[in-house]
């Protein structure tokens, strides 16, 4: 028999619907209590009770210890994270960032509510606490169980506002499934380095720009005058800005804020490919560091975390490469 951690921080999963108000917005531990059957010992903490909007770093460096205490007793086998989805791929990949591969550590969480038809809380937490049991899902970083799909915490992202598919993994797919009370895997995701010293105080200070058309440049001087520490570009297309905000990317980067650049498209990767004013070529020229595989939070969130083990230039820009 596995024994798996369960930590809870909140969430859909753990609340229930008001017929009264129509809202959704009581917590109940429900879900968490009722659903579990005898195949596998499950031992449960309560990390805090957020909706997921209102995790702070606080409670994102709270789950981190609490899984980090969890995988060091050896009578832990894996542990599952409930969460609730709005940002539950930044806690997830918070969690990647700096956790040991080894033990499985699942992310979940619910689209519906405890107590409304159809809800998904107790087949999306059957399944990440079955995935947390099984070997297969050892050394893959942190996982993400919605439904029957499992994605890598690098890659998934909420594609939809109420869809129960709402999680999804634009370039890859799912990575696995949980069938039969199993976790297969159809790949692993290559393995990434692991920021175990990292010690993130603060995730304000790393600021995500959207890039919108005809974008005035103080947004950057913004950033910059507010004392950011790095900056994060979520720029078109192949990675091209509005020209406007070139002054302002000159400025951050001759004051030694790092300004990382990511894609505002659902799939693909930036490249310098175009060399007009603002294109992707000349931000490289520039020095602007063009990251792979993420969007526009996860970039901001290894920024931060990079920025807080101490990396210089060069290591924030080969760690994007
Ligand atoms: N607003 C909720 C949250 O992220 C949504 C959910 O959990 O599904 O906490």
């Amino acid at each position: 028999m596995s024994t798996i951690k369960l930590l809870t921080t909140g969430g859909t999963i753990a609340m229930s619907h008001d017929a009264s108000t129509g809202k959704v917005d009581r917590p109940s531990n429900q879900v968490l209590s009722g659903w579990l059957n005898g195949e596998i010992a499950v031992v449960s903490e309560d990390v805090c009770h957020r909706s997921s909007p209102q995790m702070t770093i606080v409670e994102l460096n709270a789950v981190l210890q609490a899984v980090r205490d969890s995988l060091a007793d050896p009578g832990i086998d894996g542990v599952v994270v409930t969460h609730g989805t709005d940002t539950l791929e930044e806690t997830a990949y918070f969690l990647d960032l700096q956790l040991p591969w080894g033990k499985p550590v699942i992310v979940t969480g619910a689209m519906r509510a405890s107590n409304e038809a159809g809800t998904d809380g107790p087949v999306n937490l059957m399944n990440a606490v079955y995935a947390a049991a099984s070997e297969s899902s050892r050394s893959k970083g942190v996982l993400v169980v919605m439904q029957d799909q499992i994605h890598a915490a690098r890659y998934v992202t909420k594609s939809h506002t109420s869809s129960l598919l709402a999680f999804q993994s634009p370039e890859s797919g799912p990575i696995g499934w949980v069938r039969n009370g199993k976790a297969e895997f159809r790949y692993a995701p290559a393995p990434d380095t692991v920021y175990g010293e990292a010690s993130v105080s603060s995730l304000g200070s790393v600021m995500l720009i959207k890039a919108v058309l005809d974008m005035g440049a103080e947004w950057i001087d913004f950033a910059i005058g507010k004392g950011a520490k790095g900056i994060v570009l979520e720029a078109f297309g192949q990675g091209n800005v509005p020209p406007s905000l070139l002054p302002g990317i000159k400025r951050a980067i001759a004051e030694g804020v790092p300004v990382v650049l990511v894609s505002r498209c659902i799939g693909g990767e930036p490249q310098g490919t175009y060399a007009y004013e603002g294109g992707g070529a000349m931000l490289q020229e520039l020095g602007v560091v063009f990251a792979r595989e993420l969007n526009g939070p996860k970039a901001r969130l290894k920024l931060a975390v990079l920025l807080a083990s101490g990396k210089n230039e060069a290591d924030i820009r080969a760690a994007f490469q």
